[in-house]
């Protein structure tokens, strides 16, 4: 059993019982604001939520007026990957750092993130049970994570980083390098792999189902796995109570991978609008990442991708924006994304303006909030601010009903962010950090 002795860095204090009022609080659901309201939080729960002119405001050193301001669920991006980071001028060689130097650095992208308000990210590639437990129990800041651990490739495919020339010797075997995911060949492969990562701690599995844009051998209409493995990793995750999502572009990929089990596609960027009526029957969730191509596509990081890597960015950037409208057509459940690799993951939020283009503010935030947990299995503890949810809130000076491009220029808004209930960062003379968060605090043991 964990306990403060065995580990020290465990919060000394229960989470703050806060009271906030005259606050405007985003019902995310029904896209529109409640005003009037009050919040009241204890222990890292949402205890009460009630609205309406109340006879006397609330009192007392916990009490907090938010005349004004605007209390936002946190935000959950569906596709990141934390140990891609920054410290390396070429994609070819984002992982050839030592895994004690990635995993430092993941501790440093994973703060950042927390700090552009997402209070949680489900990792598609890369992070592992010991980031997850260190962020869960306070040891490093970041957002709360869903992990799939390594995904999964077969040789050749996205998941396979080697330069051609390079040989068996160089190959991932799952568990031994720092990469993003690892190779897998055949029925047995395929099922050693998926219950190796689930055994490791994968709350998902991620296979890769066709071409992307990062790896030197796969050009984009190639198809990956076949029928048969992909079966036999999608009923191992079902036989463990969880799902796959997939790597997919083109419209044979994604077929390919629903058609055999899985759940939930990443990108997506190449769908036409029978694929996606046919997906949404199914029940598939979308996570499109518009803003990993965009930013590979400019200056500094045109030059992170070789010109192999460029051409194809170039083409699912193309298709971007209409592949999210052909997914809003069909009614789809859109999920949030942002896939950013190495000095990238700064345009987080920019996949908000982005989105604006072809959706509605209301879309994109349910997207980053209730479609997100839903998804995640967390309906009515994360996304919203209800009563009985998990304390995960942002508060800002803006509206992003009104303008969702105020969550791409957070900075300007926001007035705190908390986690579990904690006060993660806050410019405001009310309370506190937490001492969790500020790691300059003395704490008496
Ligand atoms: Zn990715």
């Amino acid at each position: 059993m964990s306990s403060k002795s065995s580990k020290p860095w465990l919060p000394q204090t229960p989470a703050p019982e806060v009271i906030f009022y005259n606050a405007n609080v985003v019902n995310v659901e029904a896209g529109e604001v409640i005003p009037n309201s009050t919040v009241h939080i204890n222990n890292g729960r949402i205890v009460d939520v009630s609205s309406g002119d109340t006879a006397k405001p609330p009192t007392g050193a916990n009490a907090v007026n938010l005349k004004g301001q605007y209390i936002c669920p946190g935000l959950i991006d569906c596709h990141v990957h934390l140990t891609a980071t920054p410290g390396s001028s070429s994609l070819k060689d984002i992982f050839s750092a030592s895994p004690n130097s990635i995993t430092h650095r993941a501790g440093f992208v994973a703060r950042e993130m927390l700090l552009r308000g997402f209070t949680t990210a489900r990792d598609t590639g890369g992070a592992d049970f010991a980031l997850r437990e260190a962020i869960a129990e306070g040891l490093i800041m970041g957002p709360r994570l869903f992990i799939a651990g390594k995904a999964l490739s077969q040789t050749g495919g996205h998941g396979d980083f080697r330069a051609i020339y390079q040989g068996d010797e160089q190959k991932c075997c799952g568990g031994h390098t720092a990469n993003l995911a690892r190779v897998c060949n055949g029925v047995p492969e395929c099922l050693e792999a998926a219950r190796d990562e689930l055994r490791q701690g994968a709350d998902f599995i991620k296979i890769m189902c066709g071409g992307g844009v990062a790896t030197p051998s796969d050009a984009l209409d190639m198809l990956q796995f076949t029928a048969e493995e992909i079966r036999a990793i999608t009923t191992t995750a079902k036989h463990s109570k969880t799902y796959v999502t997939a790597h997919a572009y083109s419209v044979e990929a994604i077929r390919h991978a629903v058609d055999n089990g899985v759940r939930g596609i990443e990108h997506g960027n190449f769908i036409d609008e029978e694929t996606a009526a046919y997906c949404t029957e199914l029940g598939v969730v979308f996570t499109p990442t518009l803003v990993t191509y965009h930013g590979m596509s400019r200056p500094p990081f045109d030059k992170f991708l070789d010109d192999f890597s460029q051409i194809k960015n170039r083409q699912v950037l193309a298709s971007g924006l209409d592949a999210l409208s052909i997914l809003r057509k069909a009614g789809a459940t859109i999920c949030y994304g942002s896939d950013l690799l190495a000095g990238l993951h700064p345009l987080q939020n920019h996949e908000f303006s982005i989105r604006s283009g072809v959706l509605s503010a209301r879309d994109i935030l349910q997207s980053a909030t209730i479609n997100a947990a839903k998804y995640l299995g967390m309906e009515g503890q994360l996304g919203c601010i209800k009563k009985g949810s998990i304390a995960d809130m942002l508060i800002l000076t803006s509206n992003p009903l009104e303008d969702i491009t105020v969550l791409d220029h957070i900075q300007d808004s926001l007035v705190a962010i908390l986690k579990d209930g904690r006060i993660v960062t806050k410019r405001s003379s009310w309370l506190s950090v937490d001492p969790l968060y500020d790691p300059c605090h003395i704490q008496v043991q």
